[in-house]
């Protein structure tokens, strides 16, 4: 699947695919799943969604690699590529779907241990 147009948005990088479907990125997702040799080796990736990493989820500029990927140059001058298959299927953020009740319910006992 290919891209007929890759637009920023504020809320995400707005692709609209060959087939007509739009998908938006959030660009934290996408600093997130940059495979670059520097993020790959990194233990863990910090939250970049946190107010921090203003700089690391701005994006500064984008281009096209061949006509398989989109570049991302981020404001803090990190460079990630993004073949289009991967951005297609990037892991869905689970953290902000976990109401404060389902903590409860899913904790070792319910409560019965404390
Ligand atoms: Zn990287």
């Amino acid at each position: 699947m290919k891209p007929k147009e890759i637009r920023r948005s504020s809320g995400g990088l707005q692709i609209i695919w060959s087939d007509g479907k739009l998908d938006v990125v959030d660009y934290a997702r996408l600093r997130l799943a940059c495979t670059c040799a520097v993020c790959r080796e990194m233990p863990s990736h910090p939250d970049y969604r946190d107010a921090r990493f203003e700089r690391s989820r701005s994006v500064h500029s984008l281009d096209l690699v061949g006509n398989y990927a989109v570049g991302i140059m981020w404001a803090d001058s990190h460079r990630s590529i993004f073949a289009f298959d991967r951005i297609k299927n990037l892991p869905p953020l689970t953290e902000e779907k976990i109401s404060p009740e389902a903590e409860v319910a899913g904790g070792c006992c319910g409560g019965g241990c404390h």
